[in-house]
């Protein structure tokens, strides 16, 4: 192919990728006295989007740089005073997320079950498991999952200096871009524990923060049916949905989002992400 012809057609993936970006942010609503900055759509970057339109083997093969901004510019954000609670309640949207993995027990077989039903989450990764099961956040990526930020060691972020916030977000930001294809564009603080230094971290590194609607309960391992249960009372338009694929015993998360997620799918849910495709 000649190299203008291979400029042609970044640019066109590039169109679509601005397009679906625009489409994705466009679902997020605010927590109570939240900023109005979540409506705005990302400067369209090469990144996941246009990888949409490749095949994974054919992605890899890609240049991600040289349009645009560079990929690791930041977003400039307006810092939040409190985290983002729900999506969008158009359209019987919810979103599910998965914090504290990758875990190499957990983490396939939510996959599996996601792709099953051909369903896009998000995975709010700590980085110290990402170093270690780097194929797995390979494998969100080329299945266009969104990744997201969860700290370096889970640490609980009111105890610690400014400085230790930063470093535990940046080295994850920095080892998410290095095996997601991009930085991260939202960000989950351990445990819910915010912080004026996390928002103030996260608007610098270009993260909105994201929280929950619904909690699962599954990390205290309450037994599949009341997971179950935590996910199908709660199921409503714009929920979004806290679950985790590591961080302890989740063969009960595993064997519930079996039995839930197509309950929520025949009750007619658009099970969504933000930014990538919706
Ligand atoms: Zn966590």
């Amino acid at each position: 192919m000649q190299k203008d012809q291979l400029f042609t057609r970044r640019r066109m993936l590039l169109a679509g990728a601005a397009a679906l970006g625009s489409a994705g942010t466009a679902g997020i609503v605010l927590a109570e006295g939240g900023e109005e900055t979540a409506r705005s759509a990302p400067a369209p970057v090469a990144g996941p989007q246009a990888r949409q339109a490749l095949k994974p083997s054919a992605f890899r093969l890609q240049p991600l740089t040289g349009y645009g901004p560079p990929r690791t510019a930041p977003r400039k954000l307006k810092v939040r005073r409190k985290p983002i609670l729900e999506i969008s309640r158009s359209g019987r949207r919810m979103m599910l997320t998965f914090d504290d993995g990758p875990n190499p027990d957990y983490t396939p077989h939510i996959l599996d079950t996601l792709a099953k039903y051909d369903v896009r989450a998000m995975f709010f990764v700590c980085g110290e498991c990402v170093a270690v099961n780097r194929e797995l956040v390979a494998r969100m990526a080329d299945e266009g999952h969104v990744v997201g930020n969860h700290t370096w060691t889970h640490p609980l972020l009111t105890t610690l200096g400014r400085k230790e916030i930063r470093s535990e977000m940046e080295r994850t930001s920095d080892i998410i871009e290095d095996t997601y294809g991009e930085r991260p564009q939202w960000f989950r603080a351990p445990y819910g524990a915010w912080n004026k230094a996390a928002f103030q971290l996260g608007a610098a590194m270009g993260m909105e923060p994201m929280a929950w609607t619904v909690d699962t309960t599954d990390w205290m391992e309450p037994g599949v049916d009341t997971i179950i249960d935590q996910v199908e009372s709660g199921a409503a338009p714009g929920v979004v949905v806290l679950s985790h694929d590591a961080g302890g015993d989740r063969s009960q998360t595993v064997r519930a989002i079996r039995e839930w997620l197509p309950y929520l799918i025949d009750s007619g849910y658009h099970l969504t992400v933000p930014s990538r495709r919706i």
